[in-house]
């Protein structure tokens, strides 16, 4: 593939990793797939290819696996001190700082999005979530319990689970996998990563960097490729814990498997996160809050505020002032300066979300604002849409759509409102605009969700925990019971009688 056909914004770093061919990266080396097969990545502002792309096969795999065992129960990872551990991981922190731009950029040209967030949310997050886990090795440690026998001493070790399969999604490619590494790295795992097939470079670049920062080889392995090469991970009898971030359909699925075999899981699957204004809240920041819950990231965030509930009164008033942003929203490629929202990622998801926007018309949704593919290159672009509806049932408002549609009901009671919140099969998040400080700590309490929002959206910190109720997830990331789910617990009893 001839750099040539990069966007001229990217810098020669950005353009010199993207416009190479691609390979695995297995126990500290690049290598092809064993069967030679490649995919395109594309560029979905243009829906052009940007390059070539190794797909590992089920032998690469194993070779993975097989790497991070090596590395796990043999190799220097595994003998160095919590201190250093946590020094390694402080060290990729700084590079992933120092490579921002370039990051940035490989974010906004592989998934689409505005490269000033990439940088601002993507890029620096993950950098506090590497600082965080840098503190916790030698913080991690067991206790000594007073048990009842006597001339017993009974302490607690906590060991690191194991290989660990990470499958990670296409919306926050780099941040996602620093989510999974950091907690994974801080325990002493070691890891198989496998980045989604239509974001693979970040995270190419992600485990070079690790090499980078002294992480010894076969620590972080990287395999790219589809939903088979997912698969052959989650099945392959050497992997201990698979920690997922997904579709819940694909989700329901690895549980199922992990299930069977007993190995550790952790999933972060999708979301139909109700978003609800009191009539007492401040309007402006409501309105300005809500806009940001969806249409953020061309609402491909797996806590997307894409149901919003406003008080009957402030109705209208609310709608027109969504609707009114919405038609000002500039889209564009991500590497234009100027796009305050990008393409969604692929040809797949255009089609989906657009089958959805029909589907709400179809159904009888008031369309308020945008619903047409947006114009450019052959992107796959979106317009902010916004539905009004009535009726809870209808798909648009059940369904997750993953782009940016929001559709907007109206509520006149609190108790009325918390229980259409909650009849979802989802429970990711939930946001809360008021004044009162009982009614938002009432809701706080009702609302079936992992992360609940007052009077802001999305917050987030590595050391809080996210995760989701009901078909939203198993487990949390993030902090203490992040890394919780990175450890065994060990009893160990001795006699000193
Ligand atoms: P989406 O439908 O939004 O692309 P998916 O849940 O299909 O989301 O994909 C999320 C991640 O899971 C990607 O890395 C993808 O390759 C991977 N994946 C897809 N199908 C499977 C599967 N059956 N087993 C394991 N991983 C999978």
């Amino acid at each position: 593939m001839s750099v040539t056909t990069l966007p001229d914004e990217l810098s020669e770093p950005a353009r010199a990793f993207a416009g190479r061919e691609h390979e695995l990266l297995i126990d500290g080396a690049h290598a092809p797939a064993a069967d030679g097969r490649t995919f395109e990545t594309l560029d979905p502002a243009t829906a052009r290819p940007i390059t070539t792309v190794a797909q590992a096969g089920p032998e690469d795999v194993d070779r993975a696996v097989q790497a991070a065992r090596r590395a796990l129960e043999n190799g220097p990872w595994r003998s160095l001190s919590a201190a250093d551990r946590g020094r390694a991981i402080s060290r990729l922190a700084g590079l992933i700082e120092d490579s921002a731009d370039e990051l940035a950029e490989l974010e906004a040209l592989d998934n689409g999005k505005p490269v000033k967030l990439a940088k601002l949310v993507d890029v620096a997050s993950s950098v506090a979530h590497f600082h965080h886990f840098a503190g916790w090795p030698e913080r991690t440690f067991g206790e000594t319990i007073p048990v009842r026998q006597p001339d017993m001493l009974c302490y607690t070790r906590k060991e690191p689970v194991g290989v660990c399969g990470q499958i990670i999604p296409w919306n926050f490619p780099l941040l996602m996998a620093a989510w999974k590494l950091g907690p994974a790295l801080a325990a002493g795992c070691t890891v198989v990563l496998k980045p989604a097939e239509q974001t693979p470079l970040s995270a190419l670049r992600l485990g070079e960097l690790a090499l980078e920062a002294g992480m010894p080889p076969g620590v972080l392995n990287v395999i790219t490729g589809d939903g088979e090469t997912g698969a052959a991970l989650v099945d392959h009898p050497g992997v201990d814990k698979i920690a997922f971030t997904g579709s819940t359909a694909v989700g329901r699925d690895i549980g199922s498997k992990t299930g069977r075999a007993l190995k550790r899981v952790t999933l972060e699957l999708g979301g139909k996160s109700p978003n609800i204004i009191l009539p007492d809240a401040d309007l402006d920041a409501a309105v300005k809050g809500s806009f940001q819950a969806i249409y953020y990231n061309t609402g491909q965030a797996c806590n997307a505020g894409s149901r919003l509930f406003i008080h009957r009164d402030q109705f209208d008033d609310v709608v027109a002032s969504l609707a009114a942003r919405a038609r000002k929203t500039r889209v564009g490629r991500g590497l234009d300066p100027a796009t305050q929202l990008g393409p969604v990622v692929s040809a797949e998801q255009h089609e989906r979300v657009l089958s959805y926007i029909e589907a709400g018309r179809q159904e009888g949704a008031e369309l308020v604002a945008g619903g047409g593919a947006g114009e450019g290159e052959g992107g796959y672009f979106v317009e902010p849409t916004l539905f009004t509806a009535t009726d809870d049932s209808l798909t648009i408002s059940r369904e997750e759509i993953f782009g940016p549609v929001l559709v907007a009901m109206p509520f006149q009671s609190l108790e009325e409102v918390a229980a259409r919140a909650n009849d979802s099969e989802y429970g990711l998040a939930a946001g809360v605009w008021t004044r009162d400080v009982g009614s938002a700590h009432r809701l706080a309490a009702l609302l079936k969700a992992g992360s609940v929002y007052v009077n802001c959206w999305a917050a987030s910190d590595p050391g809080a925990p996210f995760g989701g109720y009901k078909a939203s997830g198993l487990g949390r990331e993030h902090g203490r019971e992040g890394l919780e789910a990175y450890l065994e617990t060990k009893t160990v009893w001795t006699s000193l009688a």
